[in-house]
């Protein structure tokens, strides 16, 4: 078990920065004893020959990437291009997704476009990205800050939004506590190192009766089970936790927090893109059972068939997960209070 290269040119790894590697325990219960889950490439342009291992611990069931990049060398593997980093003209000027799918709107893109107002309106968004929840939610009134680990993302967006966006992580000294009325995480929590710090200290800005909103991928989904290493959610090694709903909950209820009803979200984008994963690793299968011969050509072509069919269904259809329901929710997102 471990991360390892293959097929990558010599010039190819010279030229990139050195990445310091780390093993971790249980980031929930702090066990020792894990088994692997799977193992699967990073698909970004810069990680290309690098596989990662998903292992699971013995003792509470939570899913992480074991070993991984130390939070030093991390940024490494976020591409210039990362599409969370854009900002909001840049991301729909680079996003191809057709105008009809934005009629299939979930509970999670309701609840993202129109958050519920609370107390005194302080928002607090970790994991801010390009700011366009920010933006959005400043038009309504909101009093908005947001935390991002990406500096430069940080700059740009104080400089072509005008809001108030801080560097780093939780804990920060630029914030109060019990300053806030509500904090978001969208898809932030499963990149952290150490989530619980990040937990207990959003716990602590929130003002009593505050509330914290977390949407991360769902790994106990039929896409997972489907896709496999191919599941567009895995995202390696940029996520380092892999929550299913009792593990998200869990977690949540360790850093103090009362956990409310977890919406299971079906999320169409991610379909077609483990779909499109799925198809680009058959071809790769295809190239190399072509060299194989006898009963490892045979596996290497059942394997690749059987992998294509339904991916290829998919594609092909172009609607992905539309009028189906919880089983293949992509994304949990909890509801909690302080
Ligand atoms: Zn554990």
């Amino acid at each position: 078990m471990g991360f390892y290269r293959c097929d990558v040119p010599a010039a190819t790894c010279s030229a990139e920065p050195i990445v310091e590697w780390e093993e971790t325990s249980c980031l929930l219960c702090g066990g020792g004893q894990w088994s692997l889950l799977l193992e699967a490439p990073d698909v970004t342009p810069g990680g290309a020959g690098l596989w990662f291992p998903v292992v699971q611990c013995h003792d509470c069931g939570l899913c992480f990437t074991n070993p991984r990049p130390t939070p030093e060398s991390i940024g490494r593997f976020y591409p210039s291009d990362y599409a969370p980093y854009q900002t909001p003209p840049q991301r729909r000027k680079a996003s191809r997704r057709p105008q009809f799918l934005a009629r299939y709107r979930s509970r999670y893109r309701v609840a993202r476009q129109q958050l519920q107002w609370h107390g005194q309106g302080r928002l607090l968004d970790f994991g801010c990205g390009g700011g366009s929840f920010l933006q959005r939610m400043h038009g309504q009134g909101w009093h908005v800050t947001g935390v991002d680990f990406s500096e430069p993302t940080v700059q740009r967006v104080r400089e072509e939004l005008g809001l108030q966006v801080f560097s780093g992580s939780l804990p920060h000294p630029a914030l109060d506590p019990a300053s806030f009325d509500v904090i978001t995480m969208w898809q932030s929590l499963e990149h952290l190192h150490d989530p619980l710090t990040v937990l207990r200290e959003a716990r602590r800005l929130l003002a009593p009766g505050g509330r914290l909103i977390v949407a991360v991928p769902n790994i106990d989904s039929l896409p997972f089970r489907w896709f496999g290493h191919a599941w567009y959610s895995l995202d390696l090694p940029r996520h380092l936790i892999h929550f299913a709903p009792w593990t998200l909950q869990l977690m949540l209820q360790r850093a103090g927090f009362r956990v409310g009803p977890i919406h299971m979200v079906r999320h169409s984008h991610w379909l077609r893109g483990s779909a499109r994963l799925a198809c680009q690793q058959s071809a790769q299968a295809y190239h190399r059972c072509t060299k194989a011969t006898g009963a490892r050509r045979r596996r290497a072509l059942a394997l690749m068939v059987a992998r294509r069919r339904p991916c290829y269904a998919l594609q092909l259809r172009g609607r992905a997960n539309r009028g189906w329901s919880t089983p293949l929710a992509s994304v949990g997102a909890a509801y909690c209070s302080r």
